[in-house]
């Protein structure tokens, strides 16, 4: 299968690691969209959250286990937020599920 974030994890195309356990990995974005961005992925491919079932669901358990870990390392004790779009509608451009986690700006909301 040709997965842009599934090549990433196996490193065959480079990244700058911020995070990574068993279950996840976390990167930087290549087109920040605030002084902090990460995107943090199960390594198992998911392709959206429409995906989600009882099998797999224990994976974002462990990326939002992940985020916590992140927000401590990284000291985003300001606050962060944590991002999911869905398929087209939602601005999905990358068809393995993924967290956008913003911070270090003050993020508008709603967010347009
Ligand atoms: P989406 O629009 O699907 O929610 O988010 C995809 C994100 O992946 C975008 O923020 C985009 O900048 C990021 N991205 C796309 N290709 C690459 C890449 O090759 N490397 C990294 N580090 N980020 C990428
Ligand atoms: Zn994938």
């Amino acid at each position: 299968m040709d997965c842009l974030f599934c090549s990433i994890v196996k490193g065959e195309i480079p990244s700058t690691k911020i995070y990574e356990d068993e279950w996840v990995y976390a990167f930087a974005d290549i087109d920040p969209q605030a002084p902090f961005h990460a995107i943090v992925i199960p390594k198992e491919h998911i392709a959206s959250a429409a995906d989600i079932t009882a099998e797999n669901s224990y994976l974002l358990a462990k990326v939002y286990e992940a985020i916590a870990k992140i927000a401590e390392n990284e000291k985003l004790s300001g606050g962060f937020r944590v991002v999911n779009n869905c398929g087209h509608d939602g601005g999905q451009t990358v068809g393995h599920i993924h967290f956008h986690l913003l911070a270090r700006r003050n993020l508008a909301w709603p967010p347009g």
